[in-house]
């Protein structure tokens, strides 16, 4: 299967599908495509979740400051206060007046541009975050997509903001055509990136709500054919630390729009040494690796045992799909998440895990599938007093 890619137009070519069977809750994403254009490096997946699919995540599920816990809220800020000090650093305060955020969250990034005498503005899809802005920092937030947003758009802004963005578009290219459009002179991206991988969860790069898995190779390829050139980058390793969903490193880099049609690639960026190919390669390699390591744990699970898994997500997909799981004698699900209760998966009942329910189904063991919450799942089972062995697949 061929495909065009959305940023050079060349062809690109399905590189590495991950089977995630029956298991996955998604319908149409029972395997996930990852394609790679060779000519640009760009690495994206085929079948990204529907879009009405993604949108409700964004509106209902993730990505809002209000009502988390104020560990997770100063993690933002902090985020932020790299990310412009960063800015900063490579531009004059006094070179932009005008901010716009796409994807501006709670408001919490654009409170501190606001705070140093910006005039600021941004778009978000959830209406919860689009109110707390306006309680808590008197921001102006539009609750609409990038597209509505261009509709009713009549200024230009001299510094455009795009932080964990740019991976869930469907296609980058044109939004940064959009984005140059409505621009006077500086973009802020931070994306994660593939130049660096944590090879922890197997597969656990191609998140389902991204679209796009950047190298500098592609970002620099996209960048340049919508005008802009690097001002400076920065590779990001981890700094949530394991116990967030955010497991992979980024890259933070500011760009400076040029008033041509694009300038050739290799006079303006450095070259990569490694190619987004061989990234992409060593990573499917490296994840084959830790997937038999984790079906040699598995394996060894007796076959009688009365077992629950705690997570229903990918990840149980994956071992279901590439591992004996699926013949072991499971009694239950244990997750957190409501969307997932009072419904069968592989004919089981799905819970919220407590001691007295695991107590009603004997329960002798419980295997953690999930690489970010396992250190946050094992002290909620220990701390519940449940004396059932607990089966952990990562270091
Ligand atoms: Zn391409």
């Amino acid at each position: 299967m061929t495909d065009i890619c959305c940023i050079c137009k060349s062809e690109s070519k399905i590189k590495h599908v991950v089977h995630y069977g029956e298991f996955i809750v998604h319908e149409g994403y029972e395997q996930q495509f990852i394609a790679l254009c060779s000519n640009c490096g760009y690495i994206y997946s085929m079948n990204p979740l529907p879009i009405d699919m993604s949108n409700f995540y964004y509106e209902s599920n993730v990505r809002y400051d209000y009502g988390i816990d104020r560990k997770r809220v100063d993690g933002l800020l902090n985020r932020s206060r790299r990310q412009m000090n960063f800015i900063l650093n490579k531009i004059a305060i006094s070179s932009f007046q005008t901010v716009l955020e796409i994807g501006a969250v709670a408001g919490g990034n654009l409170s501190l541009y606001k705070e140093i005498g910006k005039d600021v503005f941004g778009t978000e899809l959830s209406q919860r975050n689009v109110d707390y802005a306006k309680k808590q920092y008197d921001i102006n937030l539009l609750c609409a997509d990038f597209e509505c947003f261009l509709k009713s758009n009549q200024q230009a802004y001299d510094l455009v903001i795009l932080s964990q963005v740019l991976e869930h578009i469907f296609d980058p290219y044109n939004v940064m055509k959009h984005v140059s459009s409505i621009n006077t002179k500086y973009v802020f991206i931070e994306v994660p990136s593939f130049d660096f991988k944590y090879v922890d969860m197997p597969y656990g790069m191609f998140i389902p709500t991204h679209h796009s898995y950047f190298t500098m190779e592609s970002l620099s390829g996209l960048m340049n054919r919508a005008g802009y050139k690097l001002i400076d980058a920065n590779l990001l390793l981890n700094e949530w630390g394991r116990n967030t969903p955010i497991t992979t490193s980024s890259v933070q880099s500011v760009w400076e729009k040029i008033n041509t049609d694009g300038i050739k690639t290799d006079e303006a960026f450095p070259l990569s040494t490694i190619s987004s190919e061989q990234h992409l390669d060593i990573y499917i390699d490296r994840s084959k690796v830790r997937l038999s390591e984790i079906a040699n744990i598995i394996e060894q699970i007796p076959n009688d045992l009365r077992l629950a898994v705690y997570c229903v997500s990918r990840h149980t997909a994956l071992l279901y799909e590439k591992t004996s799981l699926g013949r072991k004698n499971i009694i239950k699900f244990y997750d957190k998440d409501e969307l997932f209760h009072n419904r069968k998966i592989m004919g089981l009942d799905v819970s919220s895990f407590c001691k007295a329910d695991a107590e009603a189904n004997h329960i002798e063991a419980i295997l953690v599938s999930s690489y970010e919450y396992q250190p946050a799942i094992v002290n909620y089972i220990r701390d519940s007093g449940c004396r059932c062995d607990i089966i952990t697949l990562y270091p």
